[in-house]
């Protein structure tokens, strides 16, 4: 497809859970979008808060959770530029890509107080429409954001976090049906987030 009303959906992903395929779904219903884009940041350049997974985890990760959808595809801009992920980067490459599409950035209602200190948040405004999601613990009225500038969207809640997820895997519970099944057994095959302890069994 040459336009289009394209959704770009930016995450960590570190795993991608069914909070980020609602949120998606959700808005693409909303707003008749062609196509979700979801965008895995890129490697951190030095040791964060966290460890962050390998960005080639993350990335297949994000494919198989998104495979079945007809309208859901993965890009590895920001994970093949490398180093921190700043949007109006994101948003830069993916113009290029697409440059008759209307791109329509979606985020959670955590990420969208921060938005306005964003790099070069004007310019990310001038780039695509602004869609900011509900997300259970966080408060879509504290962003205190300029009128006009992001649609707010409220989806159906779901309290899931990438965080929790891994807590889960470290202590050994089970993430079945907080994220799709095939990112249930990928995160098994290569051992991700258990901090060194053996997964554990059920009667241990
Ligand atoms: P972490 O706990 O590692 O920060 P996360 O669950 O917040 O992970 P991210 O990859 O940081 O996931 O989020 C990507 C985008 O998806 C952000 O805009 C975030 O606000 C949004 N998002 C994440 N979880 C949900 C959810 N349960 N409902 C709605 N939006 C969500
Ligand atoms: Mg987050």
């Amino acid at each position: 497809m040459v336009g289009g009303r394209i959704g770009v959906m930016g995450g960590t992903f570190d795993p991608i859970h069914h909070g980020h395929l609602v949120a998606a779904s959700e808005v693409a219903g909303l707003f008749g979008l062609d196509e979700v884009v979801f965008v895995p940041t890129g490697q951190p350049w030095q040791k964060t808060d966290r460890d962050v997974a390998p960005a080639e985890d993350r990335y297949l990760m994000t494919v198989i959770a998104t495979a079945s959808n007809p309208r859901f595809s993965v890009s590895r801009v920001d994970i093949d530029r490398g180093g921190p992920t700043y949007t109006i980067d994101t948003l830069t490459d993916l113009k290029v890509q697409r440059p008759d599409a209307e791109l329509f950035f979606i985020t959670g209602a955590d990420a969208l107080s921060q938005i306005l200190s964003w790099r070069d948040s004007e310019r990310c405004f001038s780039l695509a429409h602004f869609i900011g999601v509900t997300r259970p613990g966080f408060a879509l009225a504290d962003a205190h954001l300029p009128e006009g500038v992001v649609s707010l969207v409220e989806v159906p809640a779901l309290s899931i976090s990438s965080t929790d997820c891994r807590e889960r895997v470290a202590r050994g519970m089970p993430v079945w049906y907080l994220v799709p099944d095939g990112v249930v057994q990928y995160i098994e095959k290569r051992s991700l987030y258990r901090q060194g302890h053996p997964a554990r069994r059920a009667g241990d």
